[in-house]
């Protein structure tokens, strides 16, 4: 596990560290996040990680910090600590006011915090699984990461109890993504997802996918989907840092091809774990 972790300059235990009621973190969720994954010890993509933090951090308006302090971060919480796969996890808040204002009443220094938890990585494709189309009910800023997760929280416990892995949500009748990954499908050969607009986070896992198919010739269209081609797709999978390539087997009560995972998402994720194996072998 993650014995230290970073909170505002200290390395502490994780039960040692504290966060005061007044931050804004915790008050109104005014905050931003992001997470990087490590195998055997190395970063993966995280200039696309740290550059995703800047933009979020900037959107919401908290001075920008040096992207050499963020690289260092992770590379010294993987120093200390021993995991050799895990996630790293940073949360940025705006900072502990002296009251609760929704307003800051002085000028704030963000609370910077920063820990690991293990990672399982996948070196075969994992089972499909089953996802619940539901109604996006999140905010209209989905592209920002932001700390304020309620909405893909009650959107998950409503999937679960539905007995699926994952929602998968609509805005009038548009696919978004899922709770916490994004959608992919494919239709006579070739693969679509949504566009990387507010309405979605751009992951950094989708936009290494993108990459990736288009080296494999595969012809990729980030375009709207209309929820009813889910009555038609040949093959979908999910996207996220931590499931990487996540094939779907069922969406709702329809089985989506065989049940199995596809011939072309097969031929993505393997792209995938052949990627992070180049990284190991650096
Ligand atoms: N969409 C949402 C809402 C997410 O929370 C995440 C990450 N947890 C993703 C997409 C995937 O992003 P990434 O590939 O960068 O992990």
């Amino acid at each position: 596990m993650s014995d230290i972790v970073y909170l505002n300059g200290d390395w502490v235990t994780g039960n040692n560290s504290k966060v005061s009621v007044f931050d804004r973190g915790f008050l109104f969720a005014d905050g931003v996040y992001e997470v990087i994954p490590v195998y055997q010890r190395r970063p993966f993509l995280p200039e696309l990680h740290i550059q995703r933090l800047q933009r979020s951090a900037d959107a919401i308006g908290i001075a920008p910090i040096a992207t050499e302090f963020w690289h260092q971060l992770v590379l010294d919480l993987i120093q200390r600590n021993d995991l050799d796969d895990c996630l790293v996890y940073i949360q940025l808040t705006f900072g502990a006011d002296s009251q609760r204002s929704h307003l800051p009443t002085q000028p704030l220094t963000p609370t910077i915090y920063a820990s690991l938890s293990p990672l399982r990585v996948h070196w075969n494709t994992p089972s499909p699984v089953k996802v619940a189309v539901l109604e996006d009910i999140r905010w209209q800023r989905c592209d920002i990461k932001s700390i304020s997760l309620l909405g893909n929280i009650m959107l998950k416990r409503e999937a679960a109890k539905r007995g699926a892995f994952e929602p998968l949500l609509h805005r009038n009748g548009r696919i978004t993504e899922g709770a916490s990954c994004n959608y992919f499908m494919v239709k006579q050969g070739l693969l679509y997802t949504p566009p990387a607009d507010h309405l979605i986070l751009a992951g950094i896992t989708r936009t290494w996918v993108i990459q990736l198919a288009r080296q494999l010739e595969i012809e990729v269209h980030e375009e709207a989907i209309d929820v009813n081609e889910l009555q038609h797709v040949d093959e979908v999978f999910l996207t996220s840092s931590s499931r990487e390539v996540q094939p779907v087997g069922q969406i709702d009560d329809i089985i989506v091809g065989n049940g199995q995972c596809g011939a072309i998402t097969a031929q993505i994720a393997e792209a995938f774990h052949a990627s992070k194996r180049h990284l190991i072998q650096e």
